[in-house]
């Protein structure tokens, strides 16, 4: 075949792979097409990888090393497969932190791999000013900052690293950014007989970037986590789209390009739903950190399952507002039966959707359409809100941060200004948890001491199950 051919082929199969990366993230967009989306971008990876194996010329030459190549993509995928059938549904958020993690650990080692090898003409010509360098640099900078920041994130999620709130952190940061930016414009005032000779300052900007990764993501927490998650995506998709300019590959800019952009898009609207700035949440905390005003709890008062099946079965308008337990729980078909159960009554049962109820950007959507619930019966928080003075019964699952009025009326608290789903604004409300546990900002929620709250203690899949018996009863 002749290499023109080869070369067209190899240029059609990534213009195919990136027309199906779009049409798969455009399918991610609606739950219904979502896993027909993944798999149509899988197939569209998976073509892009083949024909570069295949078609790909180095120097003139195929690609060598195919034994390890090969063994790499076995491996990986033997591991990725391992982990993707074990998890649990809970521990998702971390697994997309990890995995996200791994796309800028990637980018960053491709750019500490083809710093040494710089051409020298370039070099010569330019000094280590040049385009390429520059992709170079900045691939490695972003793709660490995202690695070690998603680690970090990953250690959050999972609950085995705490936030550190101290002010003084936010000077480090600034400081490594800085550095970082000065050392990147130092290494470009160069000119090296070979790029290679600089590895030293190479090794210095990764140590640098890791650190401020770690440094960055530290000190956020609570509320701010799901901008903190989708921002470091955005960073691997820059990361990668730096790798496709530095081959000059299609494929893999726009691979990266989409998901740079994607993990932009959702990191702005993320901030506008917490009606934050996006600078706000990497250099401040939600909240005045002052001391929470004092107040007095009141009695805690608990509900029985045929009172709540009365009440629900009776009611006009309920509105259900799911959060992280309802995914703990696996709830959410047996949520979608309680719903169906309730319409058949008449009653007309909405759901209350959060932006950062879960654990990781559109948990609960993602959650409530895997158990088929219709896709229009999800209202977002401030579409819902004016609609909860009419509602006989907000039944709040596993949900507490979201739903915790500290964010309206505590400003000491640090969720304080975050928007939050108004459920002591409906006529009854009735909550189901395990016990007084906190949420993930690890603060107290004065809604479950409000006089008009009543509390279904339990596993929410249990309670859930008891009452459709109750109301299947009635
Ligand atoms: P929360 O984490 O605030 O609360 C969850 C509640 O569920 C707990 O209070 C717990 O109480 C209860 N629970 C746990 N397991 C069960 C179970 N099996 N059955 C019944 N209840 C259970 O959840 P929200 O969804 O309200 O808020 C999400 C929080 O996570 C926010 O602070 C958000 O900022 C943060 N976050 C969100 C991310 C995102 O992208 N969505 C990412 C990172 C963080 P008990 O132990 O008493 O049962």
């Amino acid at each position: 075949m002749s290499i023109i051919t080869e070369i067209s082929i190899l240029e059609i199969s990534y213009l195919i792979a990136s027309v199906l990366f779009i049409f798969g993230l455009k399918m991610l967009s609606h739950p219904e097409k979502a896993r027909r989306g993944n798999t149509l971008a899988a197939i569209g990876m998976a073509m892009a990888i083949v024909t570069t194996i295949l078609f790909h010329k180095v120097d003139g030459e195929p690609i060598g090393n195919i034994v390890w190549i090969l063994s790499a993509i076995a491996l990986g995928t033997i591991i990725g497969w391992l982990i993707a059938v074990k998890v649990k549904m809970t521990a998702m958020p971390q697994l997309v932190s990890l995995f996200n993690g791994m796309g800028g650990a990637a980018a960053a080692l491709i750019s500490l791999m083809e710093f040494p090898h710089i051409s020298h003409e370039l070099i010569a010509e330019h000094g280590m000013m040049n385009g390429h360098t520059i992709a170079i640099l900045l691939g490695l900078v972003i793709g660490s900052v995202s690695f070690a920041g998603s680690m970090i994130a990953f250690g959050k999620l999972d609950g085995r690293i705490g936030d550190i709130r101290a002010s003084f952190i936010r000077y480090i940061n600034m400081a490594f950014l800085v550095g970082i930016f000065g050392f990147i414009i130092y290494i470009m005032t160069l000119n090296p007989d070979s790029s290679a000779d600089l590895m030293p300052l190479a090794y210095i900007l990764l140590s640098l970037s890791l650190l401020y990764g770690i440094f960055f993501v530290m000190p956020i927490g609570g509320a701010d986590m799901p901008v903190v998650i989708s921002l470091l995506n955005s960073f691997t998709g820059v990361a990668a789209a730096m790798g496709g300019f530095l081959y000059d590959n299609q494929v893999m800019l726009t691979g990266g390009i989409l998901v740079g952009s994607a993990g932009t898009i959702l990191t702005i609207l993320m901030c506008k739903a917490m009606n934050r700035s996006l600078l706000n949440v990497i250099i401040g905390a939600f909240g005045g950190g002052g001391q929470s005003a004092d107040k007095e709890a009141g009695a805690i008062k608990e509900v029985t399952l045929t009172d709540a099946a009365v009440l629900l079965s009776y009611s006009q308008r309920v509105v259900i507002v799911p959060g992280y337990g309802l995914a703990v729980a696996q709830a959410q078909h047996i949520c979608h039966e309680m719903e169906k159960l309730l319409e058949e009554k008449g009653v007309i049962v909405k759901y209350a959707i959060h932006p950062v109820a879960g654990r990781m950007p559109g948990h609960m959507n993602v959650l409530l359409a895997e158990a088929d619930v219709p896709y229009e019966k999800l209202i977002e928080s401030d579409e819902i809100n004016p609609e909860l003075p009419n509602t006989d019964v907000v039944v709040v699952i596993g949900a507490n941060d979201v739903v915790n009025p500290a964010a309206e009326d505590d400003p000491g608290s640090p969720i304080y200004g975050m928007p939050v789903i108004k459920a002591w604004e409906a006529k009854n409300i009735i909550v189901m948890k395990r016990g007084m546990g906190k949420g993930y900002a690890a603060i107290e929620n004065f809604l479950f001491y409000n006089d008009k709250t009543r509390m279904l203690f339990g596993n929410a899949k249990d309670s859930i199950q008891s009452l459709i018996g109750e109301i299947k009863n009635l």
